[in-house]
């Protein structure tokens, strides 16, 4: 079977290994779409990002949708040819944060496709890949694999939403407008949030979040003046979920935000400096947010059940031998919001 792999920055490589067998608790997957992430990107563009370095050979992703190949022998609530959507989160279970609830912590995570830890974590852009049973959320008939293929990244957004707590009726400014932006933004809608604006610093993914649920739309370089009158009265926005992972944008929620406003960091942009005097005599809470656990099963059911629809997120789907081009697409921001590898003909 045929894996995507990624040596270093700029050599990425389709690379062939035996068909993997699973253990006992265990599933094999032949995967059916891959989504590209800012990370697995940042591999390949960089080898890494923040402190964060490919060390050795690492097999890339963690946005995957897949059918059941084989069962392992303990595995009694699957079948074969069921359709899924993959968790990429493989807490312990055993550590103090799993413990706790809190499972993204977890100090023994495996999370797929991750150079975090050394040994790195071998991600799932595969074509075939054994995952824990946990890890498989089943799909409704009617949703597609590409679509159950976005479970992780409207993961983020669920989670993110969770730190900032409830937004109901709220006013809220979503900076950056990418795929993690643009479902977060369904989501927030799910939420019940009472406005949103969306901005960004290009049109192609202002016009995907105003399709996704938001109710204004700016694009921060062509109508820069029109985010002016929120700045009004010590800023007017309730919450500011921040997803470009950009200093420009946390200091432009910093303006924006009203006094004692919740500001989540979604974006992982590497260290920034910040006004703290006006962090703290707004009051502001900013907040950080990294993955998520039990977001994923809700991302299953609002996909499931059609209550947030995807599908303006996905710009393109290329097949694996096309994987190379595939990653140069999805680092392109004029072309491109989420950028999928369709790993098996049988399943596009
Ligand atoms: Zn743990």
């Amino acid at each position: 079977m045929k894996s995507v792999v990624c040596h270093a920055a700029k050599d990425l490589r389709l690379e062939e290994s035996p068909l993997p067998e699973p253990g006992p608790r265990q599933l094999r997957v032949r995967i059916a779409y891959g989504g590209i992430c800012g990370s697995d990107l940042h591999y390949y563009q960089h080898g890494g990002f923040g402190t964060v370095r490919i060390r050795q050979a690492l097999a890339l992703g963690h946005e995957v949708s897949g059918v059941v190949d084989a069962l392992g022998a303990e595995v009694t609530h699957l079948r074969p040819g069921q359709r899924i959507a993959i968790s990429p989160s493989r807490p312990c279970g055993h550590c103090r944060f799993c413990q706790s609830g809190q499972h993204n912590h977890c100090l023994n995570m495996r999370f797929f496709g991750s150079a975090m830890p050394f040994p790195h974590i071998q991600g799932a852009f595969s074509e075939q890949v054994v995952i824990e049973a946990h890890q498989a959320h089943p799909i409704d008939p009617t949703l597609s694999l590409s679509l159950a293929a976005l479970a992780e990244p409207l993961s983020v957004g669920l989670h993110a939403i969770s730190r900032a707590g409830s937004v109901l009726g709220q006013q809220v400014l979503v900076t950056g407008c990418g795929p993690i932006g643009s479902l977060l933004i369904g989501a927030l809608r799910r939420a019940g949030a009472g406005r949103i604006v969306a901005a960004d610093i290009a049109d192609l993914p202002l016009q995907c979040a105003r399709q996704m649920g938001a109710d204004e739309t700016i694009n921060l370089k062509s109508q820069a003046d029109r985010i002016e009158s929120y700045k009004l009265e010590k800023g007017q926005f309730d919450a500011v979920f921040e997803a470009s992972g950009t200093e420009a944008a946390l200091r432009l929620g910093l303006d924006l935000i009203r006094p004692r406003g919740i500001l989540v960091s979604i974006g992982m942009g590497g260290d920034v400096s910040l006004p703290m005097t006006q962090l703290a005599a707004k009051e502001v809470d900013l907040r950080g947010t990294f993955r998520f656990h039990p977001e994923f099963a809700t991302a299953v059911r609002f996909l499931n059940e059609g209550l947030i629809d995807g599908r303006p997120v996905i710009t393109a789907v290329l097949p694996l031998n096309r994987a190379l081009e595939a990653f140069d697409l999805a680092g392109d921001k004029s072309r491109s919001l989420k950028v999928q590898i369709a790993f098996s003909e049988e399943t596009v």
